[in-house]
């Protein structure tokens, strides 16, 4: 049990990415750090309901593929099948193993941690609700680190057939049928996995093109690849209705020419974005300002309320990636503790999505660099012409880059094929570095290795592609 008699230097609420990093940093730099967290296990919705389990079935996935391609490698495997519970048991393994790993961390950094739901109580004081009754703590400074849960269409509540991103993962039976009502990261990545576990999947997007925050081009690649993969796509749909029905649901929608459709599923998963969560912590007795329950800051994280700060999916206007909240954590800790640190640069975040084929990106879409007036040029390289793409029998894809008219400076980095969430870590370090498609051009790429396609969509935009 922490000391609570004490004042701490820090407490910050919620352990998620944004929250277990801040504590951890805030450790490292020798301030008193407590962690109060809701649940009894630390590591928010990343780790329990979110990146790691649904990454963990996305290898599973990936597994199924290599098994269903196996005959083309001359490798033999014979009849194979997916055994659910053995699933399920190892990604829960590995979540626990990862929750354990944070709770050793904290130790090793003298970071306290208190399970109960926090209150604002006043300047520099919480009230926590915990097993053993209501605590009062004091700290020098807050950090709310409380994350977001799922949105809900109007009138729906989550139960064991409308689904959200926690449901989903207890399943205890692959369902036959499954509707998805959104196409962001989570709808696209649930229907790459159930569909290659076997599932019939049926994608209902009201925007017209699946992943909208992608470059356009992109969004149509994924649109190709998934059909090819028959997972069924509904882009412009307008959902009218969700209900139970004796079997399953009934998920009554517009189509985009406006004809009345019925899909019927065993289950449906809303993946419509997600909220702030903050309510009932009391933040209306702050000076701390919101819009929509998002927590407004400033680029170093500060509320409107002194020594306060927020960071992660609570935040107003910032993107609701694990990465940008741990950042965000690095970013506050270093101010409360003095340090020198620079605020973030939100034009040069990877987006990573794990679906099959993998999309990742940074910077600027085409159409963010044309709505800006920037002058730029654009090379494109198909994977196509990758050597390594050959081996591995995945040449679906591209990469494209954007990089100024003039100058060359990369303004954006728009990848779809294999192991896409790896590859974009070049174009991320180049862009914080500031570089010029020309000195990609320069850096030697090793041979025969996927991130040759980096330096070919580099060549490609001096019109200089060896490869394609
Ligand atoms: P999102 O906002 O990224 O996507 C929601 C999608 O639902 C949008 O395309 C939107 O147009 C659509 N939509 C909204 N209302 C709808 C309706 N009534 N009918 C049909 N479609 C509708 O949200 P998400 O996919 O739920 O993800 C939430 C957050 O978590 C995002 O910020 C996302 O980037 C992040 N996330 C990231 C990863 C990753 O990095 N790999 C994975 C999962 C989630």
């Amino acid at each position: 049990m922490a000391d609570l008699n004490k004042e701490f230097d820090l407490v910050v609420i919620g352990s998620g990415p944004g929250g277990y990093w801040a504590a951890i940093r805030a450790g490292e730099y020798g301030l008193s750090t407590l962690c109060i967290e809701k649940d009894p296990k630390l590591g928010g919705t990343c780790l329990h309901v979110g990146c790691i389990p649904t990454k963990a079935l996305l290898h599973n996935a990936d597994v199924m593929d290599t098994f269903r391609n196996a005959k083309e490698l001359g490798v033999d495997v014979g009849a194979f099948s997916l055994n659910w519970a053995q699933v399920q048991a190892r990604k829960d393994k590995i979540v626990s193993k990862h929750a354990k790993g944070i709770e050793f961390l904290y130790r090793k950094n003298k970071v306290e941690w208190l399970q109960g739901q926090a209150t604002w109580a006043g300047p520099g004081r919480l009230e926590v609700a915990t097993s053993q009754g209501r605590q009062t703590v004091r700290a020098k400074n807050i950090i709310i680190a409380t994350g977001s849960a799922a949105r809900m269409l109007p009138g729906l509540t989550p139960d064991d057939r409308i689904l959200t991103n926690i449901e989903i993962l207890k399943l205890d039976a692959l369902p036959k049928r499954l509707v998805i009502i959104g196409a962001g990261a989570v709808g696209v990545e649930f229907a790459s996995i159930f569909k290659r576990f076997g599932t019939e999947v049926t994608m209902l997007e009201a925007l017209p093109r699946l992943v909208p925050i992608e470059d356009e081009e992109i969004s149509k690649e994924l649109e190709k690849a998934f059909r090819k993969q028959k997972i069924e796509i509904q882009t412009g749909a307008k959902v009218e209705k969700v209900e139970r029905t004796a079997a399953g649901v009934k998920v009554n929608y517009t189509t985009a020419d406006g004809k009345p459709q019925v899909a019927e599923a065993d289950k449906v998963l809303v993946a419509v974005g997600r909220r702030p969560v903050t309510e009932g912590m009391n933040l209306e007795k702050t000076r701390i300002q919101t819009e929509r329950g998002f927590i407004k800051t400033d680029a170093f994280m500060r509320t409107g309320e002194p020594n306060v700060y927020a960071i992660g999916d609570v935040v107003f206007g910032t993107p609701q990636l694990a990465h940008v909240a741990s950042m965000e954590g690095m970013v506050a800790v270093a101010h409360i503790a003095g340090r020198p640190v620079d605020p973030i640069d939100y034009l040069k975040i990877p987006n990573v999505t794990f679906c099959e084929p993998q999309v990742a990106s940074v910077g600027l879409t085409e159409r963010a660099a044309r709505d800006r007036g920037l002058r730029y040029k654009v090379g494109k390289f198909p994977f196509v012409g990758n050597s390594k793409a050959t081996i591995l029998g995945s040449h679906e894809g591209f990469i494209k880059m954007l990089a100024d008219q003039d100058d060359g400076t990369v303004l954006g980095v728009h990848m779809i094929g294999p192991m896409v969430t790896e590859l974009i870590s070049e174009a991320v370090l180049g862009m914080q570095l500031n570089v010029a498609a020309d000195e990609l051009m320069e850096t030697v790429h090793a041979h025969p290795t996927l991130y040759e396609a980096v330096l070919d969509a580099a060549n490609s935009v001096y019109g200089l592609t060896i490869n394609a």
